[in-house]
This record gives C-alpha cells, structure tokens and sequence, in this order.
C-alpha cells in the first residue's frame, strides 16, 4: 500500500540532502507496492540511472530506514524488504513459493488482538502480523480461486 507515498517529499522533510541518485532511488521505492529487496531496487534504479551502484543502494536504504521514512520487513528471517513508512496500518501474508506479499487489513484480528493484550493486562500500541502461506489450487486448472474476502486488500497494481 505504500504507492502513494511521496519519500522525496518526506526527505525532505526530513532534512535529507537530496541527490539525483537518491531521488532516483526514492521514485522506485515510492512507485513499488511489492516490498522489494535492495537488489530489486537495484534493478529498477540501474533502469533509470545505469550509473547506481548496489553500494548507494544500501546506504540510500539504510539512510531512509534510519529516518523513517522506510519500513524494514524481515520475513522470516529472509533479505530485507522495505516499504515506505507511515502508511495506514495493514499486515502481510507471504507467498512462501514465490515471495509475493500480499497485504490485508482485517478489523475482526485487529479487535482480537487488543482485547489479548487487554486480557493480559496491557493496552496494545503496535503489532505486526505475518502469515506463511502457499497457493491454493496452485496446478488445479479446473478449480477457480476463491477471491479474497471482503475485508481483504491486495495491493492495488499501479497504473503506469
Ligand atoms: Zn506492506
């Protein structure tokens, strides 16, 4: 969901010097909505500007994660992944097979899991959920996927 998020702007808001690179490297994180890893980010900026090298990457990455303005994800325990920070509240199902994350905000989990951390005896003021999960009917041609629940959201495809 973090598509619409402007991380130029917020650098500088937040004070950061702004070069081409990091400009560069700040569109192809505001345009992503699939959590990529710096070598994807990589691999975008390299299209916009062949002279990025991985190293500005990472310290761009790290720059902005330092800042704020970047979310880290470390999906079980694999590369890094970021998203712009700030973004309304949403948790993460993992495609275990192919690594696409889909994104999903569901009140009923959210009212779950206050009311644990209530009957522990605390007031919940964060939380990350993670689900692991495969496909259904991933080979079965003759079965239809069910679409998501209502209360579900995917990632919206951007246009352009
Ligand atoms: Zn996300």
């Amino acid at each position: 969901m973090s598509g619409t998020i402007d991380i130029e702007a917020l650098c500088a808001a937040k004070g950061l010097r702004i070069t081409d690179q990091r400009r560069t490297i700040a569109r192809v994180l505001s345009d992503a909505v699939d959590h990529p890893d710096v070598e994807e980010v990589h691999r975008r900026a390299a299209v916009l500007d062949p002279g990025i090298s991985i190293a500005t990457v990472y310290r761009t990455v790290r720059l902005f994660e330092e800042a704020g303005i970047l979310e880290r994800h470390d999906f079980n325990g694999s590369r890094s992944r970021y998203e712009a920070a700030g973004d309304a509240h949403h948790d993460h199902l993992i495609d275990v097979e192919s690594g696409r994350v889909i994104e999903f905000h569901d009140s009923d989990l959210e009212e779950l899991q206050r009311r644990i951390a209530e009957r522990l005896g605390f007031r919940l003021v964060d939380h990350r959920m993670e689900l692991y999960a495969v496909a259904l009917a991933r080979d079965a041609d003759a079965v239809t996927r069910d679409k998501p629940a209502d209360n579900s959201v995917e990632a919206d495809a951007k246009a352009g």
